[in-house]
């Protein structure tokens, strides 16, 4: 038996970071669904393969292998790409990768097989509405596009990169627009998920309210 928590929400929302914050507190196992799709990303430009290359994509797809190893790195057939896939080229063409049908059935499939038999909190877009409908625990964790871009102007000064607000804000949009409006599994708060805005909520804040969600479910399951 398993016990998942799912936590979907936009980018910049602060999922990743509370979903290992959680995961350590609690002794889950983190998945990080984004890693997958950026992984598929990567693959394609690597081997310079485009949108629109179907035979090509379901190759890369037959042969990809994903490890995403407890201490967070991640190696994509074998490769240690824990940076490479979180480079803005990557982070660009992710979205419309993640987009298409083959991929997706592909990555839901190999995310369940992660998280079979094990007590695991899963981060990403269509956890509590695809992947694991039937999560013990689903949150929707939401913030302000403009406190989003904060964030990341933030993150990034963290590491001596300054960026343009306006651009930064601008593609937190476009983001946000391709994920929520896509055909297939868009962003979507699932009906009986929990919503969180963590806008003015400090990271601490937000892991404890999940904490004490968590808790609170798992009552009758110790
Ligand atoms: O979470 P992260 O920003 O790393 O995800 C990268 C991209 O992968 C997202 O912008 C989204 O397009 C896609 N994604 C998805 N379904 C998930 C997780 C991520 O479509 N479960």
């Amino acid at each position: 038996m398993e016990f998942i928590v799912a936590i979907d929400g936009p980018a910049g929302s602060g999922k990743g970071t509370i979903t290992k914050k959680i995961s350590t507190e609690l002794g889950l196992v983190s998945i990080d669904t984004g890693a997958t799709y950026r992984c598929v990303a990567l693959n394609m430009l690597q081997e310079n393969v485009g949108l629109d290359e179907e035979a090509k994509i379901k190759q890369i797809l037959e042969n990809i292998n994903i490890d995403l190893k407890p201490d967070g790195k991640i190696f994509l057939n074998g490769e240690d790409v824990t940076n490479k896939i979180r480079t803005p080229e990557v982070s660009k063409f992710v979205s419309p990768v993640s987009a298409l049908k083959i991929v997706r059935d592909k990555m839901v499939d190999i995310q369940r097989k992660m998280a079979e038999g094990k007590n695991a909190i899963m981060e990403g877009r269509d956890i509590g509405t695809v992947v694991f409908p039937n999560a013990n625990v689903k949150i929707y964790l939401d913030a302000t596009p403009e406190e989003r871009a904060n964030r990341r102007m933030k993150q990034m000064a963290e590491k001596g990169i300054k960026l343009d607000y306006q651009q930064v804000l601008q593609e937190i949009i476009e983001r946000d627009t391709r994920d929520l409006n896509r055909a297939i599994a868009p962003l979507k708060k699932a009906d009986d998920a929990i919503y969180v805005d963590s806008s003015n909520m400090t990271i601490d804040e937000v892991t404890n309210k999940i904490i004490q969600i968590i808790k609170f479910a798992t009552r009758d399951v110790d």
